[in-house]
């Protein structure tokens, strides 16, 4: 599957924004963007002149890059959120959040969805008994997820986890490393920096 290998801080100072590509090191001053809060290049710090198409452009990018999706997928993704009810860019949030490798980061089994990605294509996570390898595939309410194999990485993972940030629509017991998913998240339990409805602008035109 087609995935992003180029450096990863890049995308965050491509933004100016702190994305938290990358766990533990997001944390700290070594971040790149802390240092430098500009995009980088010969041009990274000249000020540019910010056209409305650049701006939903910038949105689309950011959450590209946060889920660690591609172009095509996110299209599809946008695609699916047109046809169903409700607010087209609320819907491309969920779609997005309910992808087991997101799913994975936010109950702390992983520092990151890079490391969370892994977790699944490497067959250490179960949705509902079954050892489910694909990073995209998407969760539904009443989904149980569980580990299975070799998961040293997960559980040190899940112990350094921040517990309170686990978002209210996903349930964790640490002391089995097991999750639930309650419900579908509403738009507050998404705090990713982006707005969706600008997305939504940008391929509506
Ligand atoms: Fe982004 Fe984390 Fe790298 Fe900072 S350390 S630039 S937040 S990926």
């Amino acid at each position: 599957m087609a995935r992003y290998t180029g450096p990863v801080c890049k995308l965050c100072r491509r933004e100016a924004q702190k994305l938290f590509l990358k766990g533990d090191k997001c944390l700290t001053d070594k971040c790149p963007v802390e240092r430098r809060p500009y995009p980088p290049g010969e041009h990274g710090r000249s000020r540019r002149k910010e056209s409305e198409y650049y701006m939903q452009l910038r949105e689309k990018q950011k959450a590209k890059r946060i889920y660690g999706v591609l172009e095509k997928q996110f299209r599809n993704y946008y695609e699916l959120a047109t046809k169903a009810k409700g607010i087209t860019g609320e819907r491309l949030l969920q779609i997005l959040e309910s992808r087991l490798d997101n799913v994975v980061y936010r109950i702390g089994f992983a520092q990151s969805r890079a490391e969370a990605r892994q977790e699944v294509r490497h067959g250490h996570i179960a949705v509902n008994g079954k050892r489910v390898d694909i990073p995209s595939f998407r969760v539904k309410s009443g989904d149980i997820i569980t580990t299975l194999g070799d998961i040293g990485r997960i559980k040190e993972a899940a112990e350094s986890a921040n517990k309170a940030a686990v978002p209210p629509w996903l349930e964790v017991d640490y002391s089995s490393l097991t999750a639930k998913v309650l419900d579908i998240p509403s738009r507050e339990d998404i705090d990713i920096p982006v707005q969706e409805k600008m997305i939504v602008e940008l391929y509506s035109k």
